[in-house]
């Protein structure tokens, strides 16, 4: 009876003895029955022909290391007819023939496969007292049963990196359940197609903008709606704008030296500006020795490219990615690089600097012995990057003309940058925001295209596709910008599902959600582990 209430999951055992060696438990056991039943014509049989020993892992017990040893029985079947003359009785409920793990220890497994991945089980496995391989683990995942995939009728679809760049695959939801279900090894219209042809029944099929998937989702559900994702159709319009961006180098250069040269004029009288905090600590020289090495890189650009060289031979050539020689391309002057954000670590102390330079002490050295012991805990370059840069400007204050507005150029937003400041709706930005805004909006193709871009924002947010023809024919007409004119195209040529994106409650957003989960997973087995393997714990840990 004590032998039930320590070991109660024991039905039809019998323990013999329990030896203890270090940190190990070895429990002794035998079958209590003293007949078994023939697995192949099921008919019990009393005859014992001989008996041997099993040794399967099982639970840890009180945190020690579990083995147990069967001892198991041969028996003879005593049906004539049947086609087995020997059997060995089945221990069903505790252990599979062959197995080396009991049923209950390999479920435990499993579930710390699915949650942990190979590796990091392995290490939980072995401080509770079941260690085991990283191989078992995974073994334990890829044996177990796929989940039924019941029907589904809204799906959203989206493609994830098996790697980046390389391979990807494809993720389906139930967006209803808000449930991953499915996982497919690539992104073609081909499998999606597959997949739906073998799973009928989906009404509504929400997807990003691919042309594959619209493919995939017309051959294998024609029934289906199919809804453009508003996420893309927004991201699409806002990387639109910076591309007009882009294109308008020059007219955008114009506008920041204009708004620039107006602040500065204002606030001339305040001779002690630049050693307000400021974000650019670097000297202008090594500013421009950067500028220029782009800015040659850029001219380079444009001459391989006049003279017939592909995006991809340019890219390769001047060892550069292909997205910045597309850039490059597409700006009609050499585009200016962003300003640097954030904040310095010298910031705090920038008082103190000032008034030591102030009162005379002007070599590097010094000054950041004497911030040092004020706590300052930057290195010394950065002070001396400082000090560089007020000297510059001492010496060409001292010839009387300011290097701020003639040899260095006006930094300038990236296109990124000012696209988010178009975006947004004018309320919503900063006193000097506005301004900037304002002043690009001069250049008429910009002003153009932000205004159509707005109004295709109304469309998505407000959910509502009054106007959108009008809309469509303005975009897509000769006097567009160019870079509204192709998304109006690409628009023109999804338009349904365009449309039902402006009607439909039913999105993506979850699913992208899903996609980041699935990276966690992924890159909790450092990104190595082969699609198979990813699916099974992905889709068992959902
Ligand atoms: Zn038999």
């Amino acid at each position: 009876m004590p032998d039930l209430i320590v070991f109660p999951k024991i039905h039809g055992l019998k323990i013999q003895r329990m030896l203890q060696d270090e940190n190990h438990l070895l429990i002794y056991l035998q079958a209590v029955d003293s007949q078994a039943c023939c697995p192949e014509c099921q008919q019990n049989s009393h005859r014992i022909h001989s008996r041997y020993t099993r040794s399967p892992s099982d639970l840890p017990c009180f945190g020690q290391k579990t083995q147990l040893i069967l001892q198991v029985r041969r028996f003879v079947c005593i049906n004539d007819t049947c086609n087995r003359k020997i059997f060995t009785e089945r221990l069903n409920d505790l252990i599979q023939p062959y197995a080396r793990t009991t049923l209950r220890l390999s479920k435990v497994q499993r579930q710390i496969g699915f949650l942990l991945g190979g590796e990091p089980g392995k290490k939980f496995s072995s401080f509770i007292g079941m260690s085991c391989s990283a191989d078992t683990l995974l073994r334990r995942i890829r044996a177990s049963s796929r989940r039924d995939i019941t029907s589904v009728r809204v799906l959203g679809v989206d493609d994830w990196a098996l790697r980046r760049g390389q391979r990807y695959g494809t993720i389906l939801c139930d967006l209803e359940k808000r449930q991953v279900i499915d996982l497919l090894p690539d992104r073609t219209s081909d499998s999606l197609e597959n997949w739906l042809v073998s799973h009928p029944g989906v009404e509504i099929i929400s997807r990003d903008r691919g042309g594959e998937y619209a493919k995939g989702a017309a051959q294998g559900a024609p029934q289906a709606i199919q809804v453009a994702d508003r996420w893309h159709l927004v991201k699409n319009a806002r990387e639109t704008l910076q591309k007009v961006i882009d294109r308008h180098q020059k007219q955008v250069r114009e506008s920041v030296k204009l708004l620039a040269e107006r602040e500065s004029q204002l606030s001339s009288n305040q001779p002690l500006d630049y050693m307000q905090p400021s974000n650019s600590s670097t000297p202008p020289n090594t500013e421009n020795i950067s500028r220029n090495k782009k800015r040659m890189m850029y001219e380079q650009i444009c001459e391989l490219h006049q003279s017939g060289m592909s995006i991809r031979k340019i890219a390769s050539q001047l060892r550069v990615g292909r997205r910045t020689v597309r850039r490059y391309l597409r700006a009609d002057a050499f585009p200016e690089r962003a300003k640097r954000s954030g904040p310095s670590c010298l910031d705090p102390y920038l008082d103190e600097l000032k008034s030591m330079w102030e009162s005379g002490v002007t070599r590097a050295t010094v000054l950041w012995e004497r911030l040092k012991e004020l706590g300052f805990e930057g290195s010394y370059s950065v002070v001396n990057r400082k000090v560089a840069f007020w000297r510059k400007i001492m010496e060409v204050s001292a010839d009387g003309n300011s290097i701020l507005h003639n040899a260095q150029p006006v930094p300038q937003p990236s296109s990124m940058c000012l696209s988010w400041l178009l975006w947004k709706p004018i309320d919503e930005l900063a006193r000097n925001e506005k301004k900037l805004v304002k002043e690009l909006l001069q250049t008429p193709m910009i002003f153009q295209a932000t205004q159509l871009i707005h109004e295709f924002q109304t469309f998505i947010q407000q959910q509502n596709s009054a106007g959108w023809d009008n809309w469509l024919e303005r975009a897509c007409s000769e006097d567009a910008p160019i870079d509204i004119c192709r998304f109006g195209k690409s628009l023109k040529r999804d338009e349904e599902a365009v449309k039902a994106a402006m009607e439909s409650i039913w999105s993506n957003g979850q699913v992208e959600g899903q996609v980041n989960r699935l990276k966690m997973v992924k890159r909790q087995m450092y990104g190595r582990a082969s699609f198979d393997l990813l699916r099974a714990r992905f889709l068992n840990t959902a």
